[in-house]
């Protein structure tokens, strides 16, 4: 077994009431375990069994990039999580921000938009263009900007699983209430 499910770095019931127990067990304990499993036995003996990760997202296809992809979407997403954190980004973060969408509240307003629009199962990202400068970017299902050669700073999983136990249907309430659980230190860190 060549990958395994990180260790999150807070308790099981860290990110209550904002995301409970429950969603944690079943998303990170099941679901982000499941792609862990599939793709460790997908990739044996074939061209990818010993390739670094990011190398299988870019060079496979069907369900060895789909596992590989969504193994590395929610180590992005769970480990930029915290609770009692920062409100907000600061330093060269912030400044970029700044520059991009007229303040923090602005580019609030504009993610959560992207967030709640994207149409089926996906995600919507944070990332840092070929220019250097700030984007927002939505990818469906398993898709991820490392495909791509983007940097991502920081993601939202807007897949059902992601906020069925917690908010049923109100995806829009996932997401203003996500914003009290983002890590930015760890943000700011993958700049
Ligand atoms: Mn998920």
């Amino acid at each position: 077994m060549k990958f395994e499910l990180p260790k999150l770095p807070y308790e099981i019931d860290g990110l209550e009431p904002f995301m409970s127990k429950e969603t944690i067990e079943y998303h990170y304990g099941k679901h982000h375990q499941a792609y862990t499993n599939n793709l460790n036995k997908l990739i044996e003996g074939t061209e990818f069994e010993n390739a670094p990760l990011e190398e299988i997202i870019k060079k496979s296809e069907g369900g060895i990039f789909n596992n590989a992809a969504q193994y590395y979407n929610h180590t992005f997403f769970f480990e930029a999580l915290r609770r009692d954190g920062q409100e907000g980004p600061s330093g060269e973060l912030l400044k970029l921000i700044d520059k991009k969408y007229g303040c923090f509240e602005s580019f609030k307003e504009q993610f959560s938009a992207k967030a709640a629009t994207l149409f089926g199962s996906g995600w919507t990202w944070l990332i840092v263009d070929a220019d250097g400068s700030l984007d927002i970017m939505q990818t469906s299902n398993a898709d991820t900007p490392i495909r791509e050669d983007l940097k991502p700073l920081m993601c939202i999983d807007v897949w059902e699983h992601a906020y069925y136990i917690d908010y049923r249907n109100a995806r829009p309430s996932f997401i203003s209430r996500f914003w009290e659980i983002v890590n930015w230190e760890v943000v700011e860190s993958r700049l």
